[in-house]
């Protein structure tokens, strides 16, 4: 943080062009070249995604359906969108994250699919338009609450229909969890870590007009994430 004067947004896009990157494109990838604690992140993430998938599933084909995937890292939700057929734009404030998403949905259309996807280096909140859905999958972390508030409102702004957020729920049982991590300074520490309270995070889409139709919760040992699809009411 000290290398960008303080500014946690800075941090966090140069700790994700950077270290962050070459760390999270391993576990957001298949190779076999990640550690214990980056191979149950990688499953509990690959769990997350399946679960945002199975919603879409459920409500019948994508085909032309808008979707912005916000904070889209290497595309693990946003790809497998655009290949059901959604027309899907990508985000994220990372241009190496942005650019491997690129590539990633190039050789996965090579293989076949239909959709479209873009993908592009910006933050979310100069994501301007309006979709049907928009998605921002484990983004919250790197948000203090306060912060949160408007990023819920500004997402919520794109979305015409619903909105699909998970972020890293604070109980006492994952405060302590999240100390105890603190205390063993990593590469992982690179950026700071924020614990959302639900109510909260539900309390902000209620005021932005959503309400909570869905709830679905992912544990493993190294990752929590508890994800949120709600509708404009
Ligand atoms: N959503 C992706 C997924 O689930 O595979 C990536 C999750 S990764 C833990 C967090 C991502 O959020 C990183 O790619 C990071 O660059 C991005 N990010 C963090 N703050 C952001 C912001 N303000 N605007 C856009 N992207 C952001």
């Amino acid at each position: 943080m000290e290398a960008t004067g303080g500014d946690e947004l800075e941090a966090v896009k140069t700790y994700f062009n950077t270290s962050g990157f070459e760390r999270w494109n391993k576990i957001y990838g298949e190779t076999d070249e990640v550690n214990k604690v980056q191979l149950d992140i990688r499953q509990g993430h690959a769990q997350t995604v399946d679960k945002v998938l199975k919603w879409f599933d459920e409500e019948g084909s994508l085909e032309g359906v808008a979707v912005a995937d916000c904070g889209c890292g290497t595309g693990s939700l946003a790809i497998p969108l655009a290949l059901r057929g959604a027309a899907v734009y990508g985000t994220d404030i990372s241009s190496s994250m942005a650019s491997e998403a690129g590539r990633r949905y190039e050789a996965a259309r090579a293989q076949g699919g239909k959709g479209s996807a873009t993908f592009e280096a910006k933050d979310l909140e100069s994501v301007q338009g309006r979709y049907d859905t928009v998605t921002c999958i484990d983004v919250m972390i790197h948000y203090p609450q306060d912060k949160a508030d408007a990023m819920i409102t500004h997402l919520a702004s794109l979305s015409d229909r619903r909105l699909v957020v998970s972020f890293a729920p604070y109980t006492p049982y994952y405060a302590v969890l999240k100390r105890i991590g603190e205390l063993f300074p990593g590469p992982s520490k690179a950026t700071r870590a924020y614990l959302h309270a639900e109510a909260e995070v539900e309390a902000a889409l209620q005021r932005a007009g959503f309400r909570v139709v869905k709830r679905e919760m992912t544990a493993t040992s190294f990752y929590f994430s508890r994800l949120l699809e709600a509708v404009r009411v």
